[in-house]
């Protein structure tokens, strides 16, 4: 199977944009009549469904944010009585309340139906066992990927995420040939194997689909040689539906994530002024959900950075997103540079001797924030240097570790624009992933 619903994932681009509009209006009715948040907030700008005519007419409906959901815990922004809901997710949300979001028997149709078109573009068959370790719960992982993989006829292995005994036992016994979970426990997973000597080639596992996290090239090669599978990448929100939002297709790896459009309307627009931005350009990622029933949301302002563009491949027709690079809110600012932590993930993939492990340290020295990096070296470069003590001053090292030091520091200057303090440490010595997704700054300013 090439694709789960070839109609859809390759229409032309002219009946899309109908489609798309036709939904939009229908949408738009929709939530005036039934969710006064709308209604009040088009009102104050004197709009109307009947002014929303297509997608060329979006950009005239104001954004809904983060805030607004929390402002209407837990059901106010719902569309349909809680009662004809069939499902109630939440996400973690860093501070307080968590946002709920809720699904009409529709919605989990929909939300099933995008994963198994993201697990058939993953390189998923019917037939081929699912290994789901995506925590089951409130958070919509797990039973995401599990619906979607039933619906697409996988065997579903709903192990959930942690438990990595559990996790080597099962890749090994079962023969999952696909597994999902987060980037940074695939990376837990990919080291725990071969610290027990557990060769890839032993498994049958020969695709990983990752999400839930922002990832960047350099855990791709970590992952994929540690596991001796092809890692594709999936993204999704709770808010637009959960994982499934969009995904990579395994033969296109790198070159951007498939946004099932029909569904999802995307937008990129200006972090600070909300203006759209031309194709290309890197800005917050907004979505409209073109079908949902329960929740819908016009205009969502994800808060991720990222960039959207068609490439006009031969597979399908569906825009394209790039990685996130991170949420705004993960956004660094040390004296007056902005940063997210992907951009030194990146800086390190070139350094053969590093492990794509590494944590950022921000601390507050007077009135300045500094931050530092922590990596990680690989364990066979510190056996041939005979372990040296890692802790010693950098002029101290052996050469090569030095002038790895030099390096780094440099192409981070370069990269980045900040001069960042280097720890080369212990391979092991950084916090792994529990199975969930993995904080990798570690913020000593707080509280002070
Ligand atoms: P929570 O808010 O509890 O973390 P969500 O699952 O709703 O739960 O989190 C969604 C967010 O996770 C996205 O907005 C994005 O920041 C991040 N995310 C999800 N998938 C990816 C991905 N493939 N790459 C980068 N970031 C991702």
């Amino acid at each position: 199977m090439k694709y789960f619903n070839p109609e859809i994932e390759t229409m032309p681009l002219g009946q899309l944009r109908r489609l798309q509009g036709e939904r939009l209006q229908n949408l738009a009715a929709h939530l005036y009549e039934r969710v006064p948040f709308y209604k009040k907030q088009w009102a104050e700008k004197g709009l109307r469904p009947a002014d929303i005519k297509g997608v060329e007419d979006l950009h005239k409906l104001p954004f809904t944010r983060k805030h607004h959901l929390r402002d209407h815990y837990p059901f106010g922004l719902f569309a349909l009585p809680v009662e004809d809901t069939i499902r109630l997710h939440a996400s973690s949300g860093t501070t307080g309340k968590p946002t709920v979001v809720g699904y009409s028997r529709r919605d989990i149709n929909t939300f099933s139906e995008v994963v198994a078109r993201s697990l058939v573009a993953s390189g998923c068959q019917p037939g081929m066992k699912l290994q789901n370790a995506y925590g089951y719960g409130l958070f919509t992982g797990g039973l995401g990927l599990h619906y979607g993989g039933e619906l697409l006829g996988m065997t579903v292995i709903p192990v959930s995420g942690g438990m990595t005994e559990r996790q080597l036992l099962l890749l090994q016994d079962f023969r999952p040939e696909v597994i999902c979970c987060t980037p940074s426990y695939a990376q837990r997973l990919s080291e725990e194997l071969a610290a027990r000597g557990i060769s890839p080639d032993s498994l049958n596992v020969h695709t990983a689909i990752l999400g839930a996290e922002p990832w960047t090239e350099a855990i791709r090669s970590q992952v994929e040689a540690g596991m001796g599978v092809k890692a594709v990448n999936i993204y999704g929100l709770s808010e637009i539906i959960g994982p499934g939002v969009s995904n990579e297709d395994h033969e296109e790896r790198g070159t951007g994530s498939y946004i099932w459009e029909d569904h999802f309307f995307p937008e990129i627009v200006d972090k600070d002024t909300g203006e759209p931005l031309p194709e290309g350009e890197f800005g917050v990622l907004v979505f409209t959900t073109l079908t949902k029933e329960a929740m819908p949301l016009v205009r969502y302002w994800t808060n991720d950075i990222t960039n959207i563009y068609y490439e006009h491949s031969e597979k399908r027709t569906h825009i394209k997103m790039g990685p996130i690079r991170g949420r705004a809110d993960d956004m660094l600012i040390i004296r007056g540079v902005n940063l997210f932590p992907t951009q030194v993930e990146e800086a390190i993939k070139d350094f053969e001797l590093l492990l794509p492990s590494y944590q950022l340290i921000v601390s507050r020295e007077g009135a300045l924030d500094s931050l530092a990096v922590k990596v990680e070296v690989k364990d066979e470069v510190l056996r041939a240097l005979g372990r040296p003590n890692l802790a010693q001053k950098p002029e101290a090292l052996p050469d090569a570790l030095r002038h790895l030091h030099a390096a780094l520091a440099k192409k981070i200057k370069e990269s980045i624009g900040l001069t960042m303090a280097i720890a080369l440490a212990e391979p092991g010595s950084i916090p792994r992933s529990e199975g969930g997704k993995l904080n990798r700054v570690l913020d000593l300013r707080k509280g002070g």
